[in-house]
């Protein structure tokens, strides 16, 4: 598990036992658990089939469900956490996920893999608001009384007068409990065969532009001003664009380590580098041409990666029986 601050750890732990609380009679099942592919760019605007010589598109799929009680039917699920509200589902931020390129990426793979989707489960947790603070005189006779905090069992042997991460986990999951739809909400997104033919095509001209930025060595900044600045947070290139910075405040780390390389030459294209092309070219030269990642990753990346981990230890507790599961890893398309 990665190394990440306790508290972090405790909203980890209070959202995972809230979202097995509210999904205890959800029937759907894990057939798949990271699968990784890698298949060609076909460009599906020429008259006779041909593929992308220099790329192919790759990624690994998290997660696919069925439901028995469904049968044939097969979904993608992708977990996502938000500190935006999730309840209203015709707010801005469902649209957004509705237009999302990752399920489409996922799904044109499965499709050429042989594979029907029936959609992919948008899966949303909402990243709690509390903070730790400190604990009042009516929490602290509770812990005195009964050694439990907002109902949860609290075993410390003494009570300080700040809430520790494991007060803390047990208010998270005292307001997770109460208003559960206010933490985790789901909304089923179809792809029809019209988008993934969009998508296809959007994948092989985008390959094509990365090929002449790479041959001509010129990858302009396309991402200013609004990719500089997203969500409030400066891209982490910033610096470098502005001349103020070095590479030497940078680690050299290969663009797609967590994919296995085929030694067949082909360069790989993911959701991510392609999505980091569209948002900036110079953006993407950094990351995945020149291989740069800033030394002090963010704590909501290591919040991310960490909370990735409890929800595959999550699924791989409600795995379908070995014959009913689905393998992708290194099936290739000739
Ligand atoms: S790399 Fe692109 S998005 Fe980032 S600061 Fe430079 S111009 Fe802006």
């Amino acid at each position: 598990m990665t190394d990440i601050d306790p508290y972090d750890r405790a909203t980890i732990d209070a959202l995972i036992t809230g979202y097995r609380d509210h999904y205890a009679r959800d029937t759907y099942r894990a057939v798949a658990i990271e699968q990784e592919f890698r298949l060609p760019i076909f460009n599906p605007n020429s008259k006779r089939v041909s593929t992308s010589k220099t790329y192919e598109y790759a990624g690994k799929i998290d997660l696919l469900v069925d439901d028995p009680s469904q049968p044939g039917k097969i979904w993608l699920m992708d977990h996502k956490t938000t500190s935006e509200d999730i309840e209203n589902p015709a707010s801005s931020f469902w649209m957004r996920l509705r237009n999302a390129t990752q399920p489409t990426h996922y799904q044109l793979a499965l499709k050429q893999l042989g594979f029907e989707i029936d959609g992919c489960v948008w899966d949303v947790i909402k990243k709690p608001s509390i903070r730790p603070r400190k604990i009042t005189k009516e929490e602290k006779k509770e812990l005195e009384m009964f050694s439990t905090y907002h109902g949860v069992l609290i075993d410390m042997g003494y009570v300080p007068d700040i809430e520790q991460p494991e007060h803390y986990a047990a208010r998270v999951l005292s307001d997770i409990r109460a208003t559960p739809g206010k933490y985790f909400q789901r909304q089923i997104v179809p792809r029809t065969n019209e988008d993934l033919y969009e998508y296809a095509s959007e994948l092989f001209g985008i390959s094509t532009r990365i090929r002449e930025c790479e041959t001509d060595g010129r990858f302009f900044k396309t991402g200013e001003p609004h990719s500089c600045t997203l969500y409030s947070r400066s891209c982490e290139y910033l610096p470098l664009c502005v001349r103020e910075g070095s590479t030497f405040d940078y680690v050299q780390s290969p663009g797609h380590s967590e994919l296995e390389d085929q030694g067949d030459g082909l360069k790989i294209l993911t959701n991510s580098s392609l999505s980091m092309f569209r948002q900036c070219e110079r953006k993407y030269r950094y990351r995945y041409v020149d291989g740069l990642k800033p030394i002090y990753e963010s704590s909501s990346l290591g919040f991310g990666s960490a909370f990735h981990v409890a929800m595959n230890n999550f699924w791989a507790d409600r795995l379908a029986p070995e014959s009913e599961r689905i393998y992708m890893k290194g099936v290739t398309v000739e």
